[in-house]
């Protein structure tokens, strides 16, 4: 039997997961416990068979009152294509004022996510405006 052990990240009691299988994992071979509640055997599942994350980093603003503006995926990106998007969005400069929910990418690393913008940035011209 395969063996893993798998951090729940779905919630604040990050269950640690003790996840067997025989074969392909699916629904009926793989075996978990530790997990407090039904979200993690289809965690565990998701993490065995196509793992996604929710990518936050920052990109540099030009003319804004801050360097940095904070971003992330909408929603989860297969983990694989975690380094490409980081990779695309790591030049990338964005001209200040800056606002939340500012679309930076439209389709990151051919995933079909869009990258937005988290935290808001005023120009430095206009300091209020953002
Ligand atoms: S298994 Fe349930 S209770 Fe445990 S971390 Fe995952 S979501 Fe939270």
């Amino acid at each position: 039997m395969n063996h893993r052990v798998i951090t729940c990240i779905l919630c604040p009691n990050g269950c640690e997961l003790e996840v067997g299988w025989d074969g392909e994992p699916t629904t009926q071979s793989v075996e978990v416990l530790g997990n407090l509640c039904a979200k993690g055997i289809s965690y565990a599942l998701d993490e065995l068979t196509h793992p996604e994350r929710t990518l936050t980093t920052s990109i540099r603003v030009r003319g804004g009152v801050q360097r940095l503006a904070s971003v992330k995926t909408v929603s989860p990106i297969p983990r694989e294509a975690v380094v490409a998007a980081r990779e695309l969005l790591q030049p990338m400069v964005l001209n200040a004022p800056v606002a939340i929910g500012q679309v930076v990418v439209e389709d990151v690393a051919r995933t079909g996510v869009q990258v937005i913008v988290t935290r808001a940035v005023a120009s430095q011209s206009d300091p209020e405006q953002s």
